[in-house]
């Protein structure tokens, strides 16, 4: 019997830091309270610490450029060249201000974003987007039909060899070049980003062949693009791109990894390219390993995902020993590594830090020091026997079984509501046209009715005031009485410009998640287990562990004291059960669609209350409802069946003059617009100022029924809209839906915003409606 020991892998490790390092040298050498050299020290021993824990805890494939200042798909951009034209650069290596240009724009970064989404900083910044279907962002690369590519940096083979210099030897990390095409775009019209593949191979020859003359011996590629829809030109792209990898550097070996879900009908190509290793994601996509086993080369060593990269449950490891231990006994040990699924770049760094947590939740987690000590137990296991580690495995077993069973994690009642939810919970009891009715009679609202979208400016003060109350200087009734004060100011004023639907302004929430969540029964929340978002904007997500409960009412006090200032209709404002659950690290041993269901029901109880209170408009946002599709169109479907469904169970509750809203803080509504037309809210705010209203064409071809709010004041900028640029936008509005149907507002909520920025803005909004019902 060999020796060998198992090799673990990592993928990819959090770059941010036990304490957010990371982000505070950003914003210190932002601010230009910090010079480079001070910026580049700290990021340096990040590296430094990364290594050596990882070194410490037993990983062998350490890996090496996984790190990145801001983010690495830009770090990619910049390594090859692809650097637009606006940023003034010609040649030679990119400077950091260069690279930051590009991250942020010119403009001055505030402390907030309105909706846990991250929008670009000012005209000069690259777009951003969702890192597939992750909650982390990236820059998206820009790429011209003459552009030309150069090895601007050797970024992975200075990290390389900074890690060397400190005894340990890694494994780089690439973003491979197929994925990191597709993931870009194109700014001139009439070619994919991909046909420059054979212009950018060379720039990937060049580096790999400087990392095997550093020295490396493996390097792991990431090609997350194979599990997505690829058409059969993109299937060919990876064959030729391989081909000629392989080429550059026949003593490095390749590990290609895909994560996120399996490459099912790309399997075929990816196991056909000229590489060493393979890495799958066992659990996002565990189906996939009788296919990998059974069409795997033998010499192909596969590298198996089985420890989670994106979500923070202890691993149940003698169930995943039982998996792969045939697996091994099959191939042989120097052909088989196990590894996290995906980078651990999605999941929080140290669960020590958790002091606070309830214990038994606490006992159930594992952040990504912990994962690596999952892999380090797993490998020993195989390596020498589970006898080797009984005692880290009973103590597994243990805490799963504890998870199992425990009353923390099963609320009996929620469990028979869910049995027994009725399809006529899920309706409305009239159609569309027959609410309308009712809901105009019931209130009378003036034609282009006037409204916002929740929220007004989180200032400085409101800020100061939370945080001096969570520090115990506040006592609850010194902060309740600055809230109030704060919402009456707001209703007083909104009454005042003559807004016709009005908001309490959500003075008193911290996020539009994370507020509900401190009120339901079933979340926990912590104190340091923060995950990079994009750039320096780190987020800690709500942690989903047992069934969902609402205890109390979690709105109706603030709604009536707002609808008690006023004549005018408040609107009770709630965030939707899909929302609530893609921004939070949702517990794996229910499916996704019932813990939707139990917050769907715990929603549908505030809408009731609300109701019951007197509330005759109810706004339920739905910000990341399409967000959370999944990669694979296939499974499109099923998703917006049972999202839809949960929007649809926690809205339909009430009579057909109470009035539900709904928000999306985007507008590209194309391939979902029989969902959200499903969704059946009264009336939908969305997004379309930027687009110049273009986007409102889905619900023109789809004949939208019910009504719309289309965005007339990009929230996004400092800059107050006139009346005239909003009674334009809401002219082409009315190209697409017909008058009856529209609603004026802003694109999304204005707590990001100053005052001086909000109130001239609704002030000319308010008169550009006024404009348009005066010509009708
Ligand atoms: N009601 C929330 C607000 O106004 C909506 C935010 C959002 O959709 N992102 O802030
Ligand atoms: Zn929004």
């Amino acid at each position: 019997m060999t020796e060998t020991p198992i090799t673990t892998a990592t993928l990819g490790v959090p770059r941010i830091g036990r304490r957010r390092e990371l982000k505070f040298a950003l914003e210190s050498y932002w601010s230009g309270k910090s010079t480079s050299e001070e910026l580049l020290a700290i990021a340096r021993s990040l590296r430094a610490a990364n290594w050596r824990e990882q070194r410490d805890r037993g990983i062998s494939r350490i890996p090496s450029n996984d790190f990145s200042l801001y983010d690495h798909v830009l770090d990619t951009a910049v390594m090859v060249g692809a650097v637009p034209p606006t940023y003034g650069w010609h040649s030679g290596e990119v400077p950091l201000d260069t690279y930051f240009a590009m991250a942020r724009g010119g403009q001055i970064d505030t402390d907030q974003h309105c909706c846990g989404k991250p929008h670009g900083h000012g005209v000069a910044a690259l777009e951003m987007t969702k890192w597939f279907d992750t909650n982390y962002h990236y820059m998206v690369p820009e790429f011209s039909d003459d552009q030309a590519f150069a090895l601007t940096s050797k970024k992975p083979v200075e990290h390389f060899l900074e890690a060397r210099a400190l005894g340990i030897h890694t494994r780089p990390v690439l973003l491979g070049p197929v994925s990191f095409l597709k993931l870009g775009k194109s700014v001139d019209e009439g070619f994919t980003p991909l046909s420059l593949l054979p212009k950018l191979l060379p720039i990937y020859v060049q580096l790999l062949q400087k990392l095997a003359a550093a020295g490396a011996d493996w390097v792991q590629i990431d090609e997350p693009a194979l599990v997505l829809d690829l058409i059969p030109n993109e299937r060919s792209a990876f064959s030729y791109a391989y081909e000629e990898l392989a080429k550059a550097a026949p003593e490095l070996k390749i590990m290609l990894a895909t994560y996120f879900g399996a490459p099912a009908d790309n399997l075929t190509t990816a196991l056909s390219l000229p590489v060493a290793g393979f890495h799958a994601d066992l659990v996002r996509a565990p189906e996939q390993l009788a296919d990998l086993l059974d069409c795997a080369p033998h010499d192909l060593v596969l590298s198996l995902g089985v420890i989670d990269g994106r979500n923070i449950w202890r691993a149940n490891l003698n169930s995943i020993l039982d998996r792969i231990q045939p697996i091994i006994a099959e191939r042989g040990r120097d052909n088989v590594e196990i590894a996290a699924a995906s980078s651990l770049l999605h999941v929080p760094i140290d669960l020590e830090l958790e002091t606070d947590l309830d214990a038994d939740v606490r006992s159930w987690l594992s952040f990504a020091v912990q994962k690596m000590d999952e892999l380090t137990i797993l490998a020993k296991a195989l390596s020498h026997g589970r006898h080797t580690v009984s005692a880290e495995l009973a103590e597994a077993d243990a805490v799963a079984s504890a998870r199992r069973s425990s009353s923390k994690t099963h609320n009996r009642q929620v469990q028979a509501r869910l049995q027994n939810i009725d399809p006529a919970l899920l309706r409305r009891k009239q159609n569309f046209a027959e609410r309308q009715k009712q809901q105009d009679a019931k209130l009378q609202l003036p034609a282009f009715p006037t409204t916002t979208i929740g929220s007004f400016p989180q200032t400085w003060e409101v800020r100061k005031a939370r945080a001096a109350h969570a520090r115990g200087d506040w006592d609850d009734a010194a902060y309740e009485e600055f809230l109030k004060q704060e919402t009456r100011a707001a209703i007083v004023w909104q009454e005042e410009i003559g807004l016709d639907v009005l908001v309490h302004g959500e003075f008193e929430r911290n996020d539009m998640v994370q507020y509900f969540g401190e009120q339901l029964s079933g979340f926990a929340f912590t104190r340091h287990a923060w995950v990079q978002s994009y750039g320096s904007r780190y987020v800690r997500p709500p942690v989903i562990f047992g069934d969902v409960a609402r205890m109390r009412p979690m709105t109706v006090s603030w709604w009536r004291y707002a609808q008690s200032q006023t004549s005018k209709p408040v609107k009770g404002m709630l965030t939707g059960p899909v929302t609530i659950l893609n921004w939070s690290f949702v517990r794996d041993d229910l499916p996704r669609s019932a813990v939707c269901q139990q917050i769907g029901l715990a929603i549908r109880d505030e809408v009731a209350d609300l109701e019951q209170a007197g509330a005759s408009i109810i706004q339920i946002d739905e910000a990341a409802l399409r967000e959370g599709l999944p990669l694979r169109k296939a499974e499109w479907k099923p998703y917006l069946d049972w999202a839809v469904g949960a929007f649809r169970l926690c809205s339909s509750g009430v009579a057909d003059t109470t009035q539900i809203h709904t928000h999306m803080c985007y507008s590209e509504f194309n391939q979902i617009i029989d969902a959200i037309a499903d969704m059946d809210a009264d009336v939908i705010s969305i997004e379309t100022s930027r687009s110049r209203m273009e986007l409102l064409d889905a619900f023109k071809t789809y004949s939208y029924p019910n009504e719309i709010g289309p965005g007339v004041y990009d929230i996004h900028s400092p800059r107050v809209p006139e009346v005239g640029e909003m009674t334009s936008l809401l002219e082409l509005a009315q190209q697409h839906i017909a008058p009856a149907q529209l609603w004026v507002n802003p694109d999304c909520g204005l707590k990001t915003r100053r005052w001086e920025e909000v109130r001239p803005a609704l002030v000319n909004m308010v008169a550009a409606a006024r404009q348009l019902r005066s010509v009708c």
